[in-house]
């Protein structure tokens, strides 16, 4: 595995009353942050793991069906949230990027991909296809805007399905290289989002880190192995496949307690990694 330098950002948050995310918590308010992920690849450049929110999700659910989604999670985001806004002020432009992994298309992953018009997205084929053409409340549904999408994503866009199949650790049994050097290792997490993927990777300081995107929304819930409220199953895809892919980052905390797992609304997990590792360019 080549070590990656890397650094763990937020793009914004939402609120949501805990008890929906964890059925033994309250129904107050919880803040869930939208957490994402910048690489330094030595080969490769920069690559960034989902994008978080940025101001135009506002914009963006001014109207109904869309405005469904703000209601449901009302969002924090303000201009310096925004990933590109983060990317510049550690020294880098826009351009920089050359790769953007998509772990699925809820729009709290995929708000900045406009303002990064030069990289190449890699996703799931599945994920992708679960949602183009779709708009209005079929695609409110699936948690996605399509206004947030460059409209040149298509010829923008690597599949992980292209890439090589490798074998991974217990207990996940396949993984796709990504970039076909053993840095950034994708498994599959299905059942919150259709081909939603979580990454793998080593950083420079020997750390081995699990993003598991959403596939739990908090350290408790893989901890405790512990499925979300009834009511979150309205925005859950695939609620047996969602079950599987949570029995599995458990069992991962389990086997492999020196792996740090990082899903992507947890704020105790973004409390212990802001940060993480002085960033210069
Ligand atoms: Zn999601």
């Amino acid at each position: 595995m080549i070590p990656l330098r890397w650094r763990l950002l937020c793009g914004g948050a939402c609120t949501h009353p805990e008890k929906v995310v964890l059925p033994t918590g309250k129904w107050k308010k919880r803040i869930f942050p939208s957490l994402f992920s910048l690489f330094e690849h030595p080969s490769y450049g920069l690559i960034l793991f989902d994008t978080g929110y940025a101001r135009r999700f506002i914009d963006e659910t001014k109207r109904f069906p869309y405005r469904i989604y703000r209601m449901t999670t009302p969002v924090r985001v303000s201009e310096a949230d925004s990933a590109v806004a983060q990317v510049e002020k550690l020294g880098y432009q826009a351009s920089d990027i050359r790769y953007i992994i998509l772990s699925h298309f809820h729009a709290d992953h995929i708000c900045g991909c406009l303002d990064f018009p030069s990289s190449t997205f890699i996703c799931s084929q599945k994920a992708y296809q679960s949602v183009v053409g779709k708009t209005g409340l079929k695609a409110v549904q699936q948690g996605f805007i399509p206004n947030l999408l460059p409209e040149n994503f298509a010829s923008r866009v690597q599949f992980i399905e292209e890439t090589q199949r490798i074998k991974v650790i217990s207990p996940f049994n396949e993984g796709y290289d990504l970039f076909g050097d053993g840095s950034l290792i994708a498994v599959d997490l299905p059942g919150h989002a259709v081909g939603q993927i979580g990454v793998f990777f080593r950083t420079e300081q020997d750390q081995q880190i699990f993003l598991a995107a959403d596939s739990c929304w908090l350290e408790e819930q893989y901890r405790r192995n512990s499925m979300p409220h009834a009511l979150a199953r309205l925005i859950t895809d695939d609620q047996e496949a969602y079950r599987e892919s949570l029995k599995k980052v458990h069992q991962l905390s389990v086997e492999h307690p020196e792996i740090e797992i990082i899903p992507s609304h947890c704020l105790d997990t973004w409390q212990r990694w802001k940060g993480n590792g002085e960033w210069r360019k």
